[in-house]
């Protein structure tokens, strides 16, 4: 594990960034995971051995995976994209909340610890470099350099986006595959085995055409380590935000 440098614990002292939970705003003690004692994240444990989405049914693989041919070769995401993960994910794209790539790295430490993955880099979904201009920063960057500050593995750019995609949010599965076909280009040579980071897995088809970039250029793992993902039965437009309402 690295130490943290001196200029970033300078920096968290001039600027605490954590003393207030990511949820609710309340003033806590801080801790790993910036939650107070009331609020609490969908954690996903009940999640699908392949894309890591949480699954309604009782086998290893969600229904999309069952059969159906990705990239990459395991996927883990933290939490259920409900409606507290979506606003902190909101919060952290288009608000201008860099602090919370801090938590959100917590999350996703612990899994990399659990797992059995072998990990050379650590990699990021790419940004269009005039989106990125525009709005200051890669999330997912952000999320990969501070979770870097915590175990004995780089951050490196491997991905480039060389065409600005129009939004995803509203297309369907095999339109958003299609939509990214060609808009992503490797950027150097990756070493053999890559964890490749994200905020939010949706139908996974954009770590899944970067998990397809990154083996043709010689990647012999890619796993894919998001915060949040879309439960199997999609759920984001429903009134209700409670996905315990959905599961069986
Ligand atoms: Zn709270
Ligand atoms: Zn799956």
């Amino acid at each position: 594990m690295k130490k943290r440098s001196i200029v970033n614990e300078l920096i968290q002292v001039l600027y605490p960034d954590d003393i207030k939970c990511i949820v609710c705003g309340r003033e806590i003690h801080p801790n790993r995971y910036g939650l107070c004692g009331d609020c609490k994240l969908d954690i996903n444990v009940n999640y699908c051995v392949r894309c890591g989405r949480h699954k309604v049914g009782t086998g290893d693989h969600c229904d999309e995976c069952a059969g159906s041919h990705v990239y990459f070769d395991e996927a883990r995401s933290a939490v259920n994209y409900d409606a507290t993960a979506k606003d902190i994910v909101q919060r952290l794209k288009y608000g201008g909340a860099r602090y919370l790539a801090k938590p959100i790295a917590q999350f996703l430490l612990d899994i990399l610890l659990l797992s059995d993955w072998r990990v050379d880099c650590i990699a990021f979904v790419p940004m269009h470099a005039k989106r990125e201009r525009k709005r200051g920063y890669n999330q997912a960057k952000l999320i990969a350099l501070e979770l870097c500050e915590h175990i004995d593995a780089p951050c490196i750019s491997l991905l480039e986006k060389t065409t600005a995609t129009v939004n995803q949010a509203k297309l369907d599965r095999a339109k958003r595959l299609e939509n990214l076909k060609g808009t992503v280009k490797a950027d150097g040579d990756p070493p053999d085995n890559v964890v490749l980071i994200d905020d939010v897995m949706t139908t996974g088809a954009t770590v899944n055409e970067c998990a397809r970039i990154l083996k043709r250029a010689g990647a012999k793992s890619v796993y894919v380590l998001t915060f949040a993902s879309v439960p199997e039965r999609p759920l984001l437009d429903a009134p209700q935000t409670d996905i315990s309402l959905f599961r069986r």
